[in-house]
């Protein structure tokens, strides 16, 4: 049932135990298997909710070591798009080994699926406008579309003041999560931390009220790892991480099957593909 139009879904793929929580976590877990489980998962609800497409983002070190994922997701019928090669923040990286890191990441998931990617998601929304050169970057390597900004102000990322509609930005088309304003604040909702913690009426009342006032596609964001009910505990980190990370990821798939079911979602391409 479609209580709007199109919306835009977006899967950032990447290791959970890869993430900068357990950068000092000697491990021997299988992540391709881990990933494998996670993503299928994914896709069998997607298939289940009337063959809804998502943008995949894709971080080129997982296309590396399991291209076969890659190509199931792309014969699904979804779209890839880079989230880096090793999901380091874009703003600790020079002009050119920001460069050096996306070209690769490029190749990688091209490798695996026979498809161009021209879509761009930086690991955890690290663009800062300081970096004038990031959009050159990306025009010279094909991207057409980028979603690395996210118009919040958080402890982590995010810019307040930059634009919550999708827009372009030297040429390239800005694919921004969505966000609720209320009292001149920008309130995430539409993915992470945020869609586990909010009641679900109250995602779903902002997304009929902002589809209401500015008739723009609802833009999400999910990471397979948050979509896990049994997915790996690991007790040795601080408590704001554990919230961070594991806070109602139990419940987040039974939401997230609601949501899918109850809001008509697509790609990137198909979407930029229907309202051109
Ligand atoms: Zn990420």
């Amino acid at each position: 049932m479609s209580l709007t139009g199109k919306n835009i879904l977006t899967i950032d793929c990447e290791d959970f135990l890869e993430l900068p929580a357990f950068k000092d976590l000697k491990h021997n877990a299988d992540l391709n298997k881990m990933i494998d489980n996670q993503v299928s998962a994914i896709l069998k609800e997607l298939h289940d909710a009337n063959d809804t497409k998502a943008t995949f983002f894709i971080v080129g070190e997982i296309a590396k070591r399991n291209p076969d994922l890659v190509k199931r997701i792309k014969e699904k019928g979804h779209q890839l798009g880079s989230h880096s090669l090793k999901h380091k923040k874009a703003y600790k990286l020079t002009k050119s080994e920001f460069e050096s890191d996306l070209k690769e990441s490029l190749q990688q998931i091209s490798k695996a699926s026979g498809e161009v990617v021209e879509c761009y998601r930086a690991p955890m929304w690290s663009y800062k406008p300081k970096m004038k050169w990031f959009w050159d970057v990306l025009s010279k390597n094909k991207i057409k579309y980028d979603s690395s900004i996210f118009p919040i102000s958080s402890m982590m990322y995010g810019n307040p003041k930059a634009l919550r509609i999708i827009h372009r930005i030297n040429g390239i088309v800005e694919i921004p999560p969505s966000t609720f304003r209320i009292l001149g604040i920008n309130i995430p909702f539409s993915g992470g931390i945020y869609f586990r913690i909010l009641p679900y009426g109250i995602i779903k009342y902002f997304i009929r009220r902002l589809r209401k006032k500015c008739n723009q596609p609802i833009i999400m964001y999910f990471h397979p790892w948050e979509l896990d009910p049994k997915l790996v505990k690991i007790r040795k980190i601080s408590p704001l991480y554990k919230f961070v990370l594991y806070h109602n990821t139990k419940n987040s798939m039974k939401k997230f099957r609601k949501l899918i079911n109850d809001f008509d979602f697509t790609s990137i391409e198909e979407y930029s593909e229907i309202s051109v």
